[in-house]
């Protein structure tokens, strides 16, 4: 089967955080004019009942787009523990609960992680593509490295302070954003997106 391209000048991006559109418009600048969002367009979020980053990717793009009749963007992301089982993982946001406490969340991990376990983990982001007649494309970024404790750095989101990438020594949360954005787990993603859906 052939992959679908993005011909259009509109995609709507499937998420009311004001973040991450600003870093979509950003990576896809070149290739989209217009970037209305589920938000603006008042589109209601869906829950997400997906047990996958990428089936949590897909109904949230397939919301969108059905509800928007136009292409919608949507991605899933979050740090997965080897020695947990994948944990976190799909509820890497809902471990800092309401109130967005990653301190705690961090926390939360190094307490579950049995003692002189390894301390292998991944970011993962898958980010879909969907379109009003139901087509999907559907790509994933993982990184991998090791939990580092206590914490470092504060440039960062999320669980950044106590993640080291593979082949680097500090962590995304000491390392310059620049750096970051273009190694992670985001970036590979959008650059298979990219490769996918663009050229
Ligand atoms: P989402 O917005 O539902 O995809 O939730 C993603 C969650 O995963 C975020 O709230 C973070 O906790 C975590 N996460 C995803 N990507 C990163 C990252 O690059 N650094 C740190 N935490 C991340």
């Amino acid at each position: 089967m052939t992959n679908r391209k993005f011909t259009g000048d509109t995609l709507i991006i499937a998420t009311h955080n004001k973040g991450k559109v600003k870093e979509i418009a950003a990576l896809l600048g070149d290739h989209v004019a217009h970037f209305p969002t589920a938000g603006e367009l008042g589109l209601p979020e869906p829950e997400e009942t997906g047990l996958t980053f990428r089936e949590n990717a897909e109904l949230k793009a397939l919301a969108a787009a059905k509800a928007a009749g136009k292409p919608a963007l949507a991605d899933d992301s979050g740090m997965a523990v080897a020695a947990l089982d994948g944990a976190p993982g799909i509820y890497s946001a809902r471990w800092a609960g309401p109130e967005k406490d990653f301190a705690a969340a961090m926390a939360r991990v190094e307490r579950e992680l049995p003692p002189g376990a390894p301390r292998d983990a991944s970011f993962i982001c898958a980010l879909t593509i969907a379109w009003p007649d139901g087509h999907v494309e559907t790509v994933q970024g993982e990184v991998h490295g090791q939990l580092v404790n206590p914490p470092r750095g504060d440039r960062g989101f999320g669980y950044d302070p106590i993640f080291v990438q593979d082949g680097y020594t500090v962590t995304y949360g000491e390392m310059e954003p620049h750096e970051k954005h273009a190694i992670s787990h985001r970036a590979q993603a959008f650059r298979q997106l990219v490769e996918r859906c663009f050229r």
